[in-house]
């Protein structure tokens, strides 16, 4: 069994009082339309944190009405690259000034690791807005070298009104992955976070307004998915929508896109990521980066690596060191600094995952380590490890999103792309070897949209992120994200009163 602290250490705890409960629309906080409210629960005891605003699609219509006056006839979109950049950074700031608020905001809602929280999704969310805000007064068209006696050139223009969709296991950084480079190409937003976790959304709106964020610009509409998310993804008004959670929500709102106002998509999606371990790894180093793959965040991310496949001359070997460091992976509050995992997100996460490890009990496979519910509170669970998975077993093909590593063998190069590439999702891969020749080549064969070499999540806000297959499309991160939020209009004139 991991290492448990559980009420046994002793850590301070600085639980914020939730400051923010209500929708935020046009610069103010607001009761929904309907009135009702939905339970924010804490993960680490099944607890009710506070009542949150429920917002429907009245709500959304109000959002949207919001953004779209700003869009057309606010100040946001029609100031200059530099000035938004200006607020964007002042914003930016009064995240840092408020890390340990936000962070533990995350911690109460997703069950997220305290300190991690400090040391990277907070500050990752502040950084997203500055790295953008360096982009912001560097949005230009070019000029086009046309066939014939015409001057033509191209402008970027800010997409409009964009639909924001977030999941819960990273509330902060996936927020400001998605509103930072909508803020700097002048776009205007309405933002859904998920119901499992709302409380730092709308911290982050207080933000906005204290920053100097125009009225209208950020709009924060909290609620469930089938109702206010639904409502953004067919709105009429809503010029992009942004998607980010599993692949089946994903494709409702594509199709939700198709049936009303055709508006653009992206789709940042589920995954079932390969990691690839070689003969000549360092079982050391492999062992780390194989549990870090499946075990930071709970197993609730998107690129975690959920699938192992290892070389047969170092199989038994490593098998042996992953049991050793995954029995003494420590698994308790996410306040305590020694702890590694905390609970999964909520009381239906953490039953999927179970009937995971039981489905795969029954499937055949071997169950190496863990597999069981930690403490009588809460939704905690032990680092999971099966071997004797076949590919087609159902824990080697879904996405489950918890801390369950499959484990397999291979022999060769060939049959470790295959393996790689056998399966529905294309997010990221990982590659342990020292060989360069089998990094590249692999990189160059596996369908992902990010491979890691001798590393693993590591993301980068300057590296495009996105998906192949049915891991969506879109990238986030990088100045492709940027684009994902303007559009190219072309502007053609004729040269020297020549006849076109
Ligand atoms: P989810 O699809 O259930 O929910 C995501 C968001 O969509 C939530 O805000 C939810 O309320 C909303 N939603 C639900 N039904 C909706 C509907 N019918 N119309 C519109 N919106 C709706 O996903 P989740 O359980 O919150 O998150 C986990 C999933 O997110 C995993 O599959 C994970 O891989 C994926 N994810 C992907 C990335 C990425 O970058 N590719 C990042 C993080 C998470």
């Amino acid at each position: 069994m991991a290492g448990l602290t559980n009420g046994s250490s002793h850590f301070h705890i600085n639980i914020p009082t939730i400051k923010f409960t209500k929708l935020f629309i046009n610069g103010e906080f607001l009761d929904s339309v309907s009135g009702k409210t939905f339970e924010t629960i804490d993960p680490r005891t099944g607890d009710v944190i506070a009542r949150i605003a429920e917002g429907d699609k009245e709500d959304v219509d109000l959002a949207v009405k919001a953004a779209r006056e700003a869009f057309d006839h606010g100040p946001w979109p029609r100031m200059s690259g530099a000035a938004r950049a200006r607020i964007m950074m002042k914003y930016a700031d009064l995240i840092d000034q408020n890390i340990e608020e936000l962070a533990a905001l995350d911690t109460i809602d997703a069950g997220k690791l305290y300190g991690w929280g400090k040391a990277v999704d907070i500050p990752s969310a502040a950084n997203h807005l500055r790295y953008y805000a360096g982009a912001a007064d560097k949005i230009h068209g070019e000029v086009l070298k046309m066939s014939r006696e015409l001057q033509g050139y191209t402008l970027r223009e800010p997409i409009g009104v964009v639909g924001h969709i977030i999941p819960w296991n990273f509330p902060s950084s996936l927020f400001f992955s998605k509103v930072s480079p909508a803020l700097a190409a002048g776009c205007t937003m309405v933002v859904k976070p998920a119901e499992q976790t709302p409380l730092s959304a709308l911290f982050y709106a207080h933000l906005a307004k204290l920053a100097g964020i125009p009225d209208g610009v950020i709009n924060v509409v909290t609620g469930y998915g089938p109702t206010a998310g639904a409502a953004i993804a067919s709105h009429m008004d809503i010029d992009k929508v942004s998607f980010t959670g599993s692949t089946e929500v994903g494709r409702s709102v594509m199709k939700a896109a198709a049936t009303s106002n055709l508006k653009q998509v992206s789709l940042e999606l589920g995954g079932k990521s390969p990691l690839l371990i070689f003969d000549d790894a360092d079982i050391n180093t492999a062992a780390d980066l194989a549990l870090l793959g499946i075990l930071y965040n709970k197993g609730e991310i998107c690129a975690a690596s959920s699938r192992v496949y290892v070389q047969e001359g170092i199989y038994d070997e490593l098998v042996q060191k992953l049991v050793e460091k995954a029995k003494a992976w420590v698994v308790g509050d996410p306040f305590d600094p020694n702890v590694r995992q905390g609970p999964q997100v909520d009381k239906q996460q953490h039953e999927k995952i179970l009937s995971y490890i039981e489905h795969g009990k029954r499937e055949g496979a071997t169950l190496l380590t863990g597999g069981k519910p930690l403490f009588e509170k809460g939704y905690f669970i032990e680092p999971t490890i099966f071997t004797d998975v076949k590919e087609d077993m159902l824990i080697a093909k879904d996405e489950i999103f918890g801390p369950v590593m499959s484990l397999m063998k291979f022999k060769t190069v060939e049959e470790a792309i295959e393996s790689a590439n056998n399966t529905r999702y294309g997010l990221a891969a990982g590659i342990v070897t020292k060989d360069l020749n089998v990094a590249n080549t692999i990189s160059r064969s596996i369908r992902a949209g990010i491979i890691w070499i001798n590393c693993y999540f590591a993301f980068d806000r300057d590296c495009p992120y996105g998906g192949y297959k049915m891991s969506g499309f879109g990238r986030g991160y990088g100045m492709e994200a940027l684009h994902k939020y303007l559009q190219v209009k072309s502007v053609v004139t004729p040269i020297y009163n020549s006849p076109w």
